[in-house]
């Protein structure tokens, strides 16, 4: 007779222990709130939790310009957490339309990552923020940059008595600008359509040092946008440029469609974000620096 289990560790090393134990068996259970759901529609039936809630892996911390956010932080956490609000505003725009607050007080953000939708409202913003994660297994532990983490829907790098402890973000350099939009069927409540994160950073002279796009809903994996990021670099903003940017990033997605869009409307609409998160960028950076004379010559319009 099959035996069902329902494990709820102390600490990460019984954790690691129960995982390396049961291996292949073993779910681990954070907030619940995909995991349950999938579980009422019959797609997976677990023979073995491992509930992490006990873990303390629900931190912040600044560490050696680094902001280390662990795995079982949950939505909420993230929103009001004071040095997220100062250092990665980002993630807080994107945990800010996951769902509605019910949903934000259980679901976590290790959950979001390792449940690997392509339309995860947290990955677009951990990939332009160039976050590590760390997985831990017995005796070991190894960091994958979120940009190799995806390998398919619901599909990650993650191994059989692994699991994901923290992410690791650098500080963003000063003169970044960051932003994320989220396109739903409706305003609360609603799985995206398409979703763009976006972050830029600029010199003392306005000219673009490094830019990162990253796009969710549109492909089978959260996607960085590389070709309209490398576009930008080393230019000054400007209508053109942005005009450029969004229709190579438009050609960058190969999304479905689907019950929520079509393909077609998927690759329009990512045109026309790119080009707004862009020209919110632009303006974050100029209001945050009028000293920026070259950025305030620049003619960037509403496109
Ligand atoms: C009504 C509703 C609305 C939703 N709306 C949105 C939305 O707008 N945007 C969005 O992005 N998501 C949405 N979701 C999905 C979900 O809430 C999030 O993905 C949430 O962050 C999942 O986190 P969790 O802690 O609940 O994960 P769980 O359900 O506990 O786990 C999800 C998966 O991750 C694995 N896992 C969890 N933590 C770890 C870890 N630390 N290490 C290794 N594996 C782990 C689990 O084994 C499981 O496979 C919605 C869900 C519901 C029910």
């Amino acid at each position: 007779v099959k035996k069902n289990y329902y494990l709820s560790p102390n600490t990460l090393d019984e954790a690691l222990f129960f995982l390396d134990e049961h291996k292949s068996e073993a779910t681990i259970l954070a907030g619940g709130t995909d995991l349950i759901p999938r579980m009422w529609d019959k797609i997976i039936c677990p023979s073995c939790f491992i509930d992490i809630h006990q873990l303390p892996l629900d931190f912040v911390r600044y560490e050696d310009k680094y902001v280390i956010i662990g795995a079982r932080v949950t939505h909420t956490q993230v929103i009001d957490n004071t040095l997220l609000k100062k250092h990665l505003p980002l993630l807080i725009e994107a945990c800010s339309e996951i769902a509605a607050p019910p949903i934000r007080n259980r679901g976590t953000i290790g959950g979001n990552l390792v449940n690997a939708s392509p339309a995860a409202d947290t990955a677009p913003a951990f990939l332009v923020s160039d976050a590590d994660l760390v997985l831990h297994c017995m005796g070991s532990k190894r960091c994958v940059p979120v940009s190799s983490f995806f390998i398919g829907p619901g599909k990650t790098v993650i191994k059989p008595g692994e699991i994901l402890t923290e992410l690791k973000i650098p500080l963003p350099e000063p003169k970044t600008a960051t932003k994320y939009i989220k396109l739903g069927l409706r305003n609360a409540l609603a799985i995206s359509i398409v979703s763009i994160a976006a972050k830029i950073a600029i010199d003392d002279d306005g000219r673009i040092t490094s830019a990162r796009i990253a796009l969710g809903s549109v492909a089978p994996i959260p996607i960085r946008a590389v070709e309209a990021e490398a576009t930008l670099v080393g230019q000054f903003m400007d209508t053109d440029l942005i005009r450029a940017a969004a229709n190579i990033a438009s050609h960058e997605a190969s999304p479905i469609s689907d019950i929520r869009a079509s393909a077609e409307y998927r690759h329009y609409m990512v045109e026309v974000l790119t080009r707004r998160i862009l020209i919110s960028l632009f303006e974050q950076l100029r209001y945050e620096d009028a000293q920026l004379s070259k950025l305030g010559d620049r003619n960037v319009q509403a496109i």
